[in-house]
């Protein structure tokens, strides 16, 4: 019976109990699951080292040589045996704390070790290492690489460890290498230079040789972006032939804004906004991603196409992640669109706005007489009905996922043209994963005038050194924040550390005035705060990261953040960005501790060296690993990785998304005799995918 139809229970070494386990566990229902279960690492079991060759890497290593001395120390339980082991021309220690009684060591035969060694007091040891006698050692066992099995603390328990798990696989072997179906075509495997799939799984799992172990994980990585890359295309190219509103014109509230400026948009921001007209005026629904760094002017450009939408007698909204960016958002709109009087009406919708004061709101959303909302989730709620929804801005900082952008799309009969805004810059890799359905629009420069912010990185014990400099700053008739790190508002112990922090700023500047803002006051006391810094009243604002996505004071030069240990690279760059928005030359300091871990002085000296986000959004990638971004969980993967990894898989990505591309172009719809199999497979996983994923069209 074929792979994928042959139930796990009945496969060789696996047995019914195992069998519910591995279901449990990793969702293994049939044997070609099981054979999906890529190997983490392999260790080489061909190469032997020397002792004299050993550094201090966590690496399994096999030595031959011979037992020298042995004795046991203590007695019972608390027993444990220490050996001495020679290579001919160094030694190590050998460790037992367990099963001491079973180990049997023999003086003046040759062994062979197998273990990972740790170094301690300039000597190498290996704890429970596994120790053969070199007359039994097979040739099988010093083949090639073995492969090595996540399991989890269950499966370990019921006796499935790695080695389990690869004999279980083993015993598929045969039926294996009888061949597999293929799950991409001829062409694409010869154009790309990929293995079959059935030699990718023989030697995934027990590959001959590093190159080929390497060739066979490329091909797998490949077959599952691939997919990826083909599920999202198809989802955009579906979306481009829907129809959508057309806005061709350009009209007099768009021109009346242009005039008023006190500036020009910059060369990039006219691009977007030209790209975003063409979306707009081609009578199909767009869904665009706005990238740009913090600064580049992504909110205007918003407002420039939510004006498109109102000229050609639609409505816009913009909805933002927090209600502080959903006010900032509709107090920087109203303040650009001031000169143009009652031409457009703005109104804000947030979780805060009174249950009166949204009466009026939701009457004139559904009579036409506001033009633009400004809201976070509130606008999603039922209640909130419009006349004609022709534009959407999501203003998203990763925190919006596929699944909610589509809701928006429910509130219509023809769904409005999105888009997406990324405050933060995020990876290519991850963009085309994560946004792989929308397509790209990018400001890649800043307004005129900018000088880049000047990063220094001190320790805490430099606070005399920072305080100087503050008050010089200040004397010029400059502004400074000091952010405190508070992860989570609520924290009791963050709290303090800000409220000492002000104490003691107090304490130091008592000539100048100070305002204090965090996520625990009241919105009113907080606006208080704000509008005085804002206005110049006060001299220094010591907040938390509420700033971080808010305000926008240029006379502020300085921006200082204490226990910059704490903060992520995206989350630097963002505070960072809140200085240099003015004409005068701007410093950021980043305060740490004096001992520092090794990925902690990277994040500074990337910090230092680079004001450009795109590259701190790569080396952030790089350092935490594609898993760990924010929010990349939730706004998500349409299904999961089991063998690629974003952050190191970029390149066979973009050979993936060329390749579902071509399929796309010639073949949109997936109707061909040659693509039918792809589209089977999409809907097979479309099908396993969680419910909010497969909803969206
Ligand atoms: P982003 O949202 O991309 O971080 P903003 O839209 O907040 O950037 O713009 C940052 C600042 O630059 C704002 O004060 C804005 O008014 C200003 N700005 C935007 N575009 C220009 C421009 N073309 N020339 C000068 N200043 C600009
Ligand atoms: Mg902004």
């Amino acid at each position: 019976m074929e792979l994928a139809h042959r139930d796990i229970t009945y496969c060789k070494n696996v047995g019914a109990k195992r069998a519910d386990i591995l279901r449990k566990e990793l969702g293994v229902n049939t044997a070609l699951d099981l054979i999906r279960q890529y190997p983490y690492k392999y260790i080489d079991r061909s190469r032997f080292y020397r002792i004299a060759e050993l550094d201090d890497e966590d690496t399994y290593v096999q030595i031959i040589g011979e037992i020298t001395e042995w004795h046991t120390i203590g007695i019972g339980k608390a027993q444990r045996l220490s050996a001495t082991f020679f290579d001919g021309t160094h030694q190590c220690e050998l460790v037992w704390f367990k099963g001491v009684q079973y180990v049997k060591l023999q003086r003046g035969v040759k062994y062979l070790l197998f273990g990972k060694p740790s170094r301690f007091n300039h000597i190498y040891n290996f704890v429970h290492p596994e120790l053969t006698l070199w007359e039994k050692v097979t040739p099988e066992m010093t083949q090639g690489l073995e492969p090595y099995y996540n399991t989890t603390e269950t499966m370990k328990r019921h006796g499935i460890n790695s080695k389990a798990m690869r004999t279980m696989i083993a015993g598929l072997l045969p039926d294996l290498k009888a061949g597999v179906p293929d799950t991409i075509g001829a062409d694409i495997l010869q154009r790309y230079r990929l293995m079959s799939l059935t030699d990718a799984l023989i030697n995934v799992h027990f590959p001959k040789d590093t190159p080929t172990m390497q060739n066979a994980r490329a091909r797998l990585k490949f077959e599952e972006l691939f997919f990826i890359q083909l599920h999202l295309l198809r989802q955009m190219k579906r979306r481009e032939q829907n129809p959508g509103f057309a806005l061709p014109l350009v009209g007099s509230r768009f021109h009346a804004l242009y005039k008023a400026l006190p500036f020009d948009l910059t060369g990039a921001q006219k691009r977007v906004i030209h790209e975003i007209h063409d979306d707009l005026k081609s009578g199909h629904q767009m869904n665009r991603l706005l990238q740009g760094d913090v600064g580049s002017g992504k909110t205007l450009v918003a407002l420039f196409c939510c004006l498109l939408a109102v000229d050609n007698g639609y409505q816009a909204c913009i909805m933002a992640p927090t209600e502080i960016l959903a006010n900032q958002h509709y107090e920087t709109l109203k303040a650009f669109l001031a000169p143009l009087g009652d031409a457009v009406h703005v109104a804000l919708l947030t979780g805060s706005t009174s249950q009166k004061n949204r009466v009026p709101i939701h009457n004139g959303l559904m009579n036409g007489t506001i033009h633009i909302l400004v809201g976070t989730h509130a606008l999603l709620e039922d209640t909130v009905q419009w006349q004609n929804l022709g534009f959407v801005v999501i203003d998203e900082q990763h925190r919006f996922g596929v699944a909610q952008r589509a809701k928006l799309w429910t509130k219509n009969q023809m769904p409005p043209h999105v888009l997406v805004m990324s405050a933060t810059p995020i990876p290519r890799t991850l963009a085309m994963t994560v946004y792989g359905d929308l397509r790209v629009s990018i400001i890649d420069e800043l307004p005129p005038g900018r000088k880049p912010v000047q990063t220094i990185h001190y320790s805490i014990n430099k606070r005399a050194q920072v305080y100087a400099f503050v008050r010089e700053q200040i004397q010029k008739g400059r502004q400074i924040y000091v952010v405190f790190p508070l992860i989570k508002e609520n924290e009791k112990l963050d709290l303090r550390d800000l409220e000492n922090g002000y104490n003691e700023l107090c304490e130091a500047f008592p000539e100048y005035k100070i305002s204090m803002v965090h996520g625990q006051m009241k919105a009113a006391d907080k606006d208080l705060q704000m509008t005085r810094f804002a206005n110049g009243e006060t001299q220094i604002l010591v907040a938390t990261t509420v700033i971080e996505v808010g305000v926008n004071v240029p006379n502020a030069t300085v921006m200082i953040i204490q226990n910059a240990e704490r903060f992520g690279l995206s989350q630097l760059h963002q505070l960072r960005g809140r200085v240099g928005r003015g004409g005068d030359q701007s410093f950021c300091i980043l305060l740490t501790d004096m001992e520092l871990s090794t990925d902690t002085r990277k994040r500074m000296d990337i910090m230092v060296a680079t004001n450009d986000g795109f590259r701190i959004a790569e080396e952030d990638l790089r350092l935490r690993g594609a898993g760990d971004l924010d929010g990349t969980q939730q706004s998500g993967i349409p299904f999961d990785l089991k063998i690629a990894n974003l952050s190191t898989d970029g390149q066979l990505l973009s050979l993936a998304r060329q390749a579902a591309l071509d399929i796309l172009d010639a073949d949109p719809l997936l109707e061909d005799e040659m693509n039918r199999m792809y589209k089977r497979q999409l809907d097979l996983k479309r099908a396993q995918m969680p419910q909010n994923w497969s909803e969206i069209s």
